[in-house]
């Protein structure tokens, strides 16, 4: 992730979370919180009806939409992480049988993401990993990485780590203990729940930020609080990450109870694609001249956006000319 953006202020009336706090959203959102006194930063995504839409755009095999999902809600949480304006994409790229999954989000929480895969050696790994292959089975050997896109006549961030771990949050893992500018705990989830077997995904990090002038405690202290934190974090499972009935205050101070938690306005999140007839004529028309004519011979150009599976047809005479050299 890259590390050279600020992070940042949690907005909003901050206050101290209590047993059976009502929150007014549950869904689709980030709640960023604090757990004092220790200058822990977190956060806890919760997706619904946004994960939900944006997997079923697709029809993919059951283990390629679960790793979208969390890969999705991966984006989410650590884009969460970061104060840019733009767009904030997560890319995988592995020789396995999922080849590559990309999920942006933006800063106004339009989220969208899609997956490329091989039928029939996902098939072969299925039959040996069943229902809930590892990322090496899954996705094999390659990389993420994570970028900001703030526009033209901006600077691009990137950062990007081999993948290494057995799920995404521990490729996540790994990405922070290789940046040593972030301290991080990480979990994930995403999966079907319920009869109607809607999907669901969750995802809680946790971060350490250096300590304010204002505490006077020394480091054993805040070393300790530290791991305590990381520890409550990591007991979190991933039913209670997807759990639509456990709102993210219930499960906030199911966790940490014994800590103060101050917990801030949320953050709305939606499944939304950035795909227009506009957009790909312009992508269409900045084509190589000779790929522009070759596509003005059919009658009709079928374009398929791979984010959200929307079909654009475009007659031949929406192709502009071969434009001047
Ligand atoms: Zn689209």
């Amino acid at each position: 992730m890259p590390g050279a953006l600020p992070e940042p202020e949690a907005g909003g009336a901050e206050r101290v979370i209590v047993d059976g706090d009502p929150a007014p959203r549950s869904d689709d959102l980030v709640q960023p919180f604090r757990i004092d006194p220790f200058a822990l930063r977190g956060r806890l995504v919760r997706l619904g009806p946004t994960v939900d839409r944006i997997l079923s755009q697709h029809d993919y095999p059951e283990p390629v939409a679960a790793i979208l999902g969390e890969a999705i809600v991966l984006a989410v949480v650590l884009a969460g992480a970061l104060k840019f304006d733009g767009i904030f994409t997560l890319q995988t790229k592995s020789d396995g049988p999922v080849r590559l999954i990309v999920a942006d989000v933006s800063t106004t929480g339009a989220v969208r993401g899609y997956a490329q895969y091989d039928t029939g050696r996902l098939g072969e790994i299925r039959e040996r990993a069943g229902q809930s292959p590892s990322v090496p089975e899954l996705m094999g050997a390659g990389y993420i990485a994570f970028t900001v896109d703030q526009g033209e006549h901006t600077e691009r961030y990137q950062g990007i780590v081999e993948l290494v771990g057995t799920t995404l949050a521990e490729c996540a893992q790994h990405y922070f203990r290789q940046s040593e500018q972030i301290q991080a705990g990480i979990k994930l989830s995403a999966a079907r729940v319920g009869e109607s077997g809607v999907w669901r995904a969750g995802g809680l990090m946790l971060q350490r930020v250096p300590p304010e002038g204002g505490y006077e405690m020394i480091a054993d202290d805040v070393e300790d609080g530290w791991r305590r934190a990381m520890v409550l974090m990591s007991s979190v499972t991933p039913s209670e990450l997807t759990d639509p009935d456990l709102s993210p205050h219930r499960l906030l101070y199911r966790l940490f109870h014994n800590e103060t938690v101050r917990v801030f306005d949320t953050q709305p999140v939606e499944a939304s694609c950035r795909c227009s007839r506009e957009r790909i004529i312009g992508i269409l028309r900045s084509l190589p001249p000779q790929d522009v004519a070759e596509l003005r011979e059919d009658k009709v150009t079928t374009v398929t956006c791979e984010f959200c599976n929307t079909r654009y047809e475009f007659g031949r005479d929406e192709i502009a000319d071969v434009p001047p050299a």
